[in-house]
């Protein structure tokens, strides 16, 4: 306690910082400082963890007077890294976990460090959910401020497309609140593009009655036959079934016949969210594509869709991760998909397809940053190593891929993206929201005090020069 005393009045964050000051002399600093992608090994200058949105702006004033180059973490999940740094003042949201539901109007206010999972649970209570992603650790504003693609995109849309309003520290340390009223232009660009624009320290929802869902894993081998014609019999389903297939090679499980141990299988995780007869008739021609190895499904309730969520959990994966929107899973992907999973020294690879459309695709491409909406199908290609020393070649190997595959097209999906660099971030955004973007980012963070992170430049000023950093 007298260190982070001592801390505090060394940072010069003043005494109405009610937060935590963590410096690398503090006992947890060493946990403190990691992320999820175990990869990910830097040494911050001073990790904060604010209590409020009044202690965020505190910090983001302070980064600016002290030149520190501001991190923002919320679930700590960034594949690429974003949110630790050497050197950096790591505004790190944790401590700020509070829920208020207003079950009566189906919305809830979720402060920016809670994760999908906790938030979850709190709702579902009441019998009632936000969409999010597939994983509960995640954190609730990270996945948001990317658009959020998870268990219910088919029948509920993106996260974004639940979200109502935010409360967010902008650059010059004004709090602001962003929704279609108020500041429509940074509510617009805050769904989708969020890291790039200020600090969210609150997030409204819309909340959707759910209880049950039929969910589990179909394992089918992955024959072409299969591959082929899963994204057509999945697209062609009534909204209330999400599926993510994923294609790997067989683990040696007693389970699984010899034979098709490191061979590539597929596992088709489905949820179903309507009525029990139609979720049987669904599934039933989904299991007919070809024999299925083993079948988990049954009914379950939805926040038993996401593994428990440990905050004390040692970080150990390092993660390899690139994204890529298609029209279409054709004969040439499947060949290279085949031939990569299986090449001699491949590292353990998925590759997971996200088969959208639904409700989604039904929302105009140019409501929110997020602009791939007529894009069917997402990959997902992750490279996950416990030995953090293949990080490099993984990383490697796992670009690779994505060109192969990508061929004809670029478009992704941020929060998808690895450690990539500032040009590929033109791919998760069609041309003219990346344009309206940097133009938003020159009026509302000039200076790009919010660099870390999939970045978009403030546009170039009318003097020609960049107001960038
Ligand atoms: C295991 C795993 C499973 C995943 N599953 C899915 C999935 O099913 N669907 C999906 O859509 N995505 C999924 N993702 C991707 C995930 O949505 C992104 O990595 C997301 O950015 C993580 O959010 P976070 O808060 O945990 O991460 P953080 O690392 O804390 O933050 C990520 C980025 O957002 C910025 N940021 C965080 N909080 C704020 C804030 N309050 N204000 C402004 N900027 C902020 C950070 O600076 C950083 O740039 C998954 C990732 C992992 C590792």
């Amino acid at each position: 306690m007298v260190l982070e005393e001592a801390a505090r009045h060394a940072s010069g964050l003043g005494p109405t910082f009610r937060g935590r000051v963590i410096a690398p002399d503090a006992d947890d600093y060493d946990r403190a400082r990691r992320v999820h992608n175990a990869a990910v090994d830097r040494h911050p200058a001073l990790i904060v963890r604010p209590t409020d949105a009044d202690d965020v702006a505190l910090v983001v004033s302070y980064s600016q007077e002290r030149g520190l180059p501001l991190v923002i973490r919320a679930g700590g999940h960034s594949m690429g890294g974003h949110s630790t740094g050497d050197g950096a003042l790591i505004l790190d949201l944790s401590a700020m976990r509070d829920v208020e539901i207003d079950a009566s109007e189906r919305t809830a206010w979720a402060d920016a460090g809670v994760l999908a999972g906790e938030y979850t649970n709190a709702t579902h209570a009441l019998g009632l959910v936000t969409p999010f992603g597939d994983t509960g650790s995640v954190g609730v504003a990270g996945i948001t401020l990317g658009g959020g693609v998870g268990w219910l995109v088919r029948k509920h849309g993106m996260t974004i497309d639940s979200l109502l309003a935010v409360e967010i520290v902008t650059a010059d340390g004004r709090r602001r609140i962003a929704s279609a009223v108020e500041e429509p232009d940074l509510f617009w660009a805050v769904r989708g593009a969020g890291a790039n624009f200020g600090v969210v320290t609150r997030l409204q929802f819309r909340l959707h009655p759910l209880g049950n869902v039929l969910a589990g894993d179909i394992l089918l081998p992955a024959s072409r036959d299969v591959l082929r014609s899963l994204v057509p019999v999945l697209l062609a389903a009534p909204d209330e079934l999400t599926a993510m297939p994923t294609i790997m090679l067989a683990p040696e499980d007693p389970a699984i016949p010899e034979e098709l141990r490191g061979r590539p299988v597929v596992h088709v995780s489905v949820a179903w969210s309507g009525p029990p007869d139609a979720g049987e008739r669904e599934l039933a021609s989904l299991r007919a594509l070809g024999a299925p190895i083993s079948d988990t499904v049954t009914w379950k309730p939805y926040p038993d869709l996401f593994s428990p969520v440990d905050r004390d959990a040692e970080p150990v994966w390092s993660i390899s991760s690139r994204g890529l929107f298609l029209d279409s899973l054709d004969d040439a992907m499947i060949d290279v998909i085949a031939r990569r999973l299986t090449e001699p020294g491949a590292p353990e690879a998925i590759v997971q397809l996200r088969v959208l459309g639904g409700e989604m695709s039904r929302v105009p491409g140019d409501d929110t940053a997020f602009g791939w909406r007529d894009r069917p199908v997402l990959l997902w290609l992750i490279t996950p190593d416990k030995d953090l020393g293949r990080a490099a070649a993984n990383e490697a190997w796992t670009a690779a891929f994505r060109a192969e595959l990508s061929s004809d097209g670029t478009a992704t999906y941020v929060n998808f993206m690895g450690a990539e660099d500032t040009d590929a971030v033109r791919g998760a955004y069609p041309a003219p929201a990346y344009a309206r973007l940097s133009e938003l980012k020159r009026r509302y963070d000039p200076g790009n005090v919010f660099r870390a992170n999939h970045n978009i430049p403030p546009a170039v000023t009318t003097s020609g020069r960049s107001a960038a950093h």
